[in-house]
């Protein structure tokens, strides 16, 4: 089903201009906290600030948000420094308070997005409200439970909507505290190509020194938009102080993001994707021819008795491969895999045809 979208039209934003940048604290945390660095925001060239207001934490005793009062100075920043604000909703009782106290952006967060009760809540409380709304991806990895969440949004009249993508919990953390898992906010760009997606460096990321290569990333995957923590006193924030950064190291990453053009111009691009399907065509035609022989073989081995799997065969196969790759400057492992699915395909055709 498609998206019924209009363009976010944030007041005072250009949105042909990418990056769409947000920015803020992941919480409030006081009153001075969040005047300091709406000022310091303000006076980078930042336009919209985020706050939590409300934090879902994994346990119970951490720091849960400091509620409406909150709200208060988000208003205050706003109408001192002029910055639109946005802050995070996960029931009704926030959208009302948030939408009481002038709040200019609303977003999703990720445990919230998994869970279409609290959607579908959140939903009714916004019939009839033209804000713009950004749903954050469910904490796992199922884009069809991120589409159904923003569908949920969209079903309620809401019809400026974004993206935010902020990665994927998983048990291991090695580099990443949420694995981008890249492929699924591409896939929902081909599903969606209307609507918005911002990066969220700083819940990937969860570190400092990612957020850089994070926003780079976002940015060359052609999102319209980040959303990136940043607190006046990173080191002694109440909630993520790893991941955020001051206002003027943020201004020094985004002032060095290369920001490449997303929509194809140029005629020679077009030649060579064209290069690109025609060699897409031969490459599967070969591969209807293999998969012919190889049924062929599959028939010899019925007639003969023989076992499908010859596993020296195989070994033989994965390695010859693996070193001509190398030859033709790829390399070895990638050809390795590709052969192995090559193989997979071939035994299973094979194994149809010993048990015809
Ligand atoms: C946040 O933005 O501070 C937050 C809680 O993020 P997420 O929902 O992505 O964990
Ligand atoms: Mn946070």
């Amino acid at each position: 089903m498609e998206l019924d979208l209009r363009p976010l039209n944030i007041p005072g934003i250009d949105a042909e201009k990418r990056p769409i940048v947000i920015a803020g604290p992941c919480s409030a945390e006081t009153e001075e906290q969040i005047m300091n660095t709406a000022r310091e925001l303000a006076a980078n060239g930042i336009k919209i600030m985020r706050a939590g207001i409300w934090k879902p934490r994994t346990k119970p005793g951490g720091f849960e948000g400091v509620g409406e009062e909150g709200l208060r100075w988000l208003k205050q920043a706003k109408d001192e420094y002029g910055l639109l604000t946005a802050t995070e909703v996960a029931t009704a009782a926030h959208v009302n308070a948030a939408l009481e106290h002038n709040v200019d952006v609303l977003w999703v967060g990720a445990r919230t997005s998994a869970n279409p009760f609290a959607m579908q809540e959140l939903a009714d409380a916004l019939k009839g409200v033209d804000i713009p709304v950004l749903v954050k991806n469910p904490v796992n990895p199922d884009l069809e439970l991120w589409i159904g969440a923003l569908q949920r949004i969209n079903n309620a009249g809401v019809k400026r909507i974004a993206a935010i993508h902020r990665g994927f919990s998983s048990y291991e953390k090695r580099i990443y505290r949420n694995p981008p898992m890249w492929h699924i906010p591409i896939e929902l760009r081909r599903r969606i190509p209307a609507l918005p997606i911002f990066g969220d460096p700083s819940h990937t990321g969860g570190s400092r020194e990612l957020i850089a290569p994070l926003c780079q990333q976002a940015m060359d995957l052609g999102f319209d938009g980040l959303i990136i923590e940043s607190h006046c006193n990173p080191d002694n924030a109440w909630s993520d102080a790893k991941q955020q950064i001051t206002p003027d190291v943020l201004d020094f990453i985004l002032d060095k993001l290369t920001i490449r053009n997303s929509a194809v111009t140029t005629e020679s691009l077009e030649a060579l994707r064209k290069q690109i399907d025609d060699i897409d065509n031969q490459l599967l035609e070969l591969l209807a021819k293999r998969m012919r022989v190889c049924r062929e073989i599959g028939t010899y081995k019925k007639e003969h008795n023989l076992t499908v799997v010859q596993t020296a065969r195989y070994s033989e196969i994965l390695q010859k491969r693996g070193a001509q790759a190398s030859l033709c400057g790829m390399s070895d492992s990638f050809i390795r895999d590709v052969f192995e699915h090559i193989h997979e395909e071939s035994v299973a055709q094979q194994i149809e045809i010993l048990n015809k």
